[in-house]
């Protein structure tokens, strides 16, 4: 890896597998379409979020914590990870989740169950005191903690901090690695607290990937917000851990159009896609991020967007329990 990588707990099932998905490729009439199973880092920690917590638990760790406390939406991927590395360390876990926009009680499936099963203490919130007051929020259940002789250990929801962002650079040395340096190809992966493509776009630039292209496909909020959110991020963690990189080696490229009406709301093309892809590779995707992922890349692949000479490669960032709770999209 890189000299400047800090200490990593070993959490994930790693490298992950990279697979052709033949029969899209033939769907699509291109040669080659390739996927990086990041959804297979593990069973309950499944997905992207647990790379990034390898160095956050390491952390956690060397400062002698006892407890994490962590906060996402109620169907949280990164939640259930935490949750399951909690039980896993023997270390107590406080979720700070965001119930759902319509005031109902979520239902206690996917995510969430999980959460409960690996004994996680949840507390919910509806959506207007989680997004104005989540800070206090946070302090509190700090307070709380300490007040009863805990070691509490805080990061914000997704783990996209500078520290997390080590995860998807060492994603990215993976794939240096299984292709060698000569192959061309562009990666795509979906974009949402932004710590998957921030780390992605930082593994480019750290190691001098100059035949590699990287996408990302929002899936919460507009590209205006990611330009710049993912550079303050990007940008954070060159100063925190001396990268030396410039803005120009490290740009931005996003991928507008695949939305929809904003995070966690499906909408039915990406829906068809996860069935299309469900039937032709045997592959499971996610109503909230890895479907309208997909279905960006399918159509960016279709519209000839993809470098002519290069492997189109998505990144399955995982999601699987998620589509556990959302029977409700596919009828009976
Ligand atoms: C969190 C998540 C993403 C988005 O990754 P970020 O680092 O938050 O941008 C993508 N796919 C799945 C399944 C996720 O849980």
């Amino acid at each position: 890896m890189h000299p400047k990588e800090p200490p990593r707990l070993p959490l994930a099932q790693l490298p992950t597998p990279v697979v052709e998905l033949t029969n899209l490729a033939r769907e699509l009439n291109i040669p080659r379409i390739l996927c990086k199973r990041d959804d297979l880092t593990g069973l309950e920690v499944s997905g992207n979020k647990v790379r990034k917590l390898e160095y956050l638990l390491a952390d956690a760790r060397a400062q002698g914590a006892d407890t994490l406390v962590t906060n996402g939406g109620f169907q949280s991927n990164h939640c259930r990870a935490t949750a399951a590395i909690g039980a896993r360390l023997g270390m107590r876990v406080r979720l700070i989740l965001r119930a759902p926009a319509d005031g109902s009680q979520p239902e206690n499936d996917g995510n969430l169950f999980l959460d409960r099963l690996f004994g996680a203490h949840i507390t919910l919130h509806p959506v207007k005191e989680y997004n104005t007051d989540r800070n206090a929020l946070v302090d509190r259940v700090m307070n709380e903690e300490r007040a009863a002789g805990r070691k509490p250990y805080f990061f914000p929801v997704g783990a996209s901090v500078p520290l997390g962002c080590w995860g998807y650079i060492r994603c990215f040395k993976e794939l240096l690695d299984h292709f060698g340096g000569e192959t061309k190809f562009d990666v795509f992966s979906a974009v949402s607290s932004s710590g998957t493509f921030a780390g992605l776009v930082l593994g480019k630039a750290l190691f001098g990937a100059k035949n590699v292209r990287v996408v990302g496909i929002p899936v919460s909020d507009s590209v205006e917000f990611f330009q710049k959110d993912v550079r303050e991020l990007i940008d954070a963690t060159n100063d925190r851990f001396q990268l030396g990189l410039s803005e120009m080696d490290t740009p931005i490229e996003l991928i507008d159009g695949y939305i929809g009406e904003g995070y966690a709301i499906p909408y039915p093309a990406a829906v068809e896609t996860l069935k299309r892809v469900a039937r032709s590779e045997g592959l499971i995707l996610d109503p909230t991020y890895t479907s309208k992922a997909m279905h960006g890349f399918l159509e960016t692949i279709r519209a000839g967007a993809v470098r002519s000479d290069a492997l189109p490669l998505f990144i399955h960032t995982g999601g699987a329990f998620g589509l556990m709770a959302r029977r409700d999209l596919f009828g009976k």
